[in-house]
């Protein structure tokens, strides 16, 4: 077995552009692509925030070009998910889903965060028609309109003041009869006029013709008080928390409470030597593509001045 210099796992944002900079370092990236090739934003039809698109681009788009210009520069890209893998001792040795191994000198991890869903199926009959887990990404096409935010922590809050202040309305639709989040932030939300909190209240269903008009929703379930109604929204937020993708590698690493990588301030090096990690993985914070990309050249410089560093390698 043939051991590779930077082994890349993820295409995304972060993963392709780690293999554009290690391509062109001339250190021959091998990228393993996962379930999702083009990660998350092939999810989505419109990117309106990355740079150097005027008038947009549609996520699918934007990811095969990304995954080419990798190529152009010598990345090679594989189309299978890396199961397990021993960071114990270097080279490291990860299996993919065939039963493959392949042994890399350095890693850089970018397998992004999943947004959690509330598992309705409308989530997913809705899903880019008025249902999103990003009020950053999708908030500007819901200008003026009312959408509804899920969640009562922290990320909740923070998608309800933001589309707040684009949005004509924002229903916070809390599980609790209180928000879990910081006092300064639930501050912030009590004294927006344009959101409204509905507490103690669960959604059961969207529906619309084609795209969300509006969610069924009940308050005090299974209480003498039980009481279901409708509002009419044009979008429906997700604000309930990520799941980092970093089960594959089985504590070997180490995570915040929340399971992102930590990666050592302003760096992409994480607690294993020659371990580098990159995009929303290891950032609870932003999630956002541009951020992404930028964190995945990162790992690909401190990766090539590791291998530099230690030349035996
Ligand atoms: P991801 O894009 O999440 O990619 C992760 C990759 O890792 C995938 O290719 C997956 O297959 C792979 N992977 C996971 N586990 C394994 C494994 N074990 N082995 C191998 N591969 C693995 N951001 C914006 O800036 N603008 C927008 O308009 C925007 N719109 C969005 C719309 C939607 C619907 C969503 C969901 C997100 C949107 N975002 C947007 C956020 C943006 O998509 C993410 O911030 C960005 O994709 C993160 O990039 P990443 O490279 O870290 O990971």
């Amino acid at each position: 077995m043939s051991t590779v210099k930077v082994l890349v796992i993820g295409s995304g944002p972060a993963g392709y552009t780690a293999g554009i900079y290690a391509g062109r370092a001339n250190l021959s990236p091998v990228i393993y692509e996962g379930n999702q090739p083009g990660g998350q934003l092939t999810q989505t039809t419109e990117i309106e925030n990355f740079p150097g698109y005027p008038e947009g681009v549609g996520g699918m788009d934007m990811m095969d070009q990304l995954k080419s210009q990798a190529e152009r520069f010598g990345a090679e890209v594989r189309s299978r998910n890396i199961e397990s893998i021993d960071l114990s001792k270097r080279p490291f040795v990860a299996i993919d889903d065939h039963g493959e191994e392949v042994s890399a000198e350095t890693v850089i991890i970018s397998t992004g965060a999943s947004a959690k869903y509330l598992g309705l199926d409308d989530e997913k009959k809705y899903q880019g028609m008025g249902v999103s887990a990003c009020a950053v990404c999708d908030g500007f096409f819901y200008r003026k309109k009312v959408v509804a935010v899920v969640g009562g922590g922290d990320t909740a809050c923070e998608e309800a003041l933001y589309l707040s202040s684009l949005c004509k309305k924002v229903y916070l639709i809390v599980r609790k009869p209180f928000l879990r989040a910081s006092e300064v932030m639930k501050k912030r939300v009590v004294d927006t006029p344009n959101i409204e909190i509905l507490f103690e209240c669960n959604v059961r269903g969207l529906f619309g013709d084609g795209v969300v008009e509006g969610a069924h929703v009940v308050r005090a379930a299974g209480t003498p008080e039980e009481d279901h109604f409708d509002i009419e929204i044009d979008g429906f937020f997700l604000g309930i928390g990520h799941n980092p993708n970093t089960a594959f590698l089985n504590g070997q690493i180490a995570l915040d409470e929340a399971g992102y990588i930590i990666t050592e301030g302003a760096t992409s090096h994480t607690s294993i030597e020659g371990v580098f990690a990159a995009g929303d993985v290891a950032d609870p914070r932003y999630r956002q593509a541009i951020v992404a990309a930028g964190s995945g050249a990162k790992a690909a410089l401190d990766a090539e001045r590791f291998l530099s560093d230690h030349s035996e390698l």
